[in-house]
């Protein structure tokens, strides 16, 4: 199963994310989190994507193509793989064609988890994320059992620097300008499949599992 998974920031793709990766069990790469992790260790690429995340911009095209790239030559992702967050405008798809092609690896699908209005705001705010695992909860749609704390490993529950108010408007409006055009982009491919995304986490995983098995 090779995919890639879009959808506007708030639609849910992390967390459906991490279901299909242990549905299918493939490896799931983010390129969000892999900015995250080199943030976490302060490297040269965090401290060049930080400065670009937290205004709620795209980090540049050729150290997120970069890193792609290395990633998806690694063993793991031979029998499968689930892009997210990647790519994000039409360059980066163009060299993802690339990327892929030189590799001899063929998508099967792009999901599109489809969610509207100014849910997508109340879902960035309320998000807190696992300073340790990284799992994704929320204020009001997705309390953790305990206030504060993550329900799989026991780690602090924290904001993310780039889920403040005005950042999460800048990234819906980044993703409206750069990142929708791509539908079409693979709507034209015979390769998009969309799924409603204003639905329980379970229902919207329902719907992916019969997309997929078409
Ligand atoms: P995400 O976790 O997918 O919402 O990504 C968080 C942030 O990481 C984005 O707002 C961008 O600043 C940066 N980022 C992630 N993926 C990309 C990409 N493909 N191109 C440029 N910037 C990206």
């Amino acid at each position: 199963m090779k995919l890639l998974i879009m959808g506007r920031p708030g639609a849910g793709k992390g967390t459906q994310a991490a279901k299909i990766k242990e549905y299918y069990n493939i490896p799931h790469i983010s390129t969000g989190d892999m900015f995250r992790q080199a943030i976490k260790k302060q490297t040269k690429l965090g401290l060049t994507a930080q400065e670009y995340m937290n205004k709620g911009l795209f980090v540049p095209d050729e150290l997120t193509i970069g890193i792609v790239k290395e990633r998806l030559s690694e063993p793991d992702c031979k029998e499968g793989f689930l892009l997210d967050g990647f790519p994000r405008n039409l360059v980066q798809a163009k060299e993802l064609d690339k990327i892929l092609e030189e590799a001899g690896i063929k998508l099967d699908g792009v999901l599109d988890i489809n969610v509207d209005g100014q849910i997508l705001i109340d879902r960035m705010v309320g998000r807190r994320v696992c300073k340790s695992c990284g799992a994704s909860f929320h204020i009001l749609y997705n309390k953790p059992k305990v206030e504060g704390v993550c329900d799989n490993c026991g780690g602090a529950l924290i904001q993310r620097a780039d889920d403040t108010l005005e950042t999460a408007q800048n990234r819906l409006k980044v993703y409206d300008d750069n990142t929708a055009p791509l539908l079409e982009y693979y709507r034209e491919k015979d390769l998009l499949l969309s799924v409603n995304g204003n639905q329980e986490v379970s229902k919207v995983f329902e719907d992916i599992k019969e997309v997929l098995s078409k």
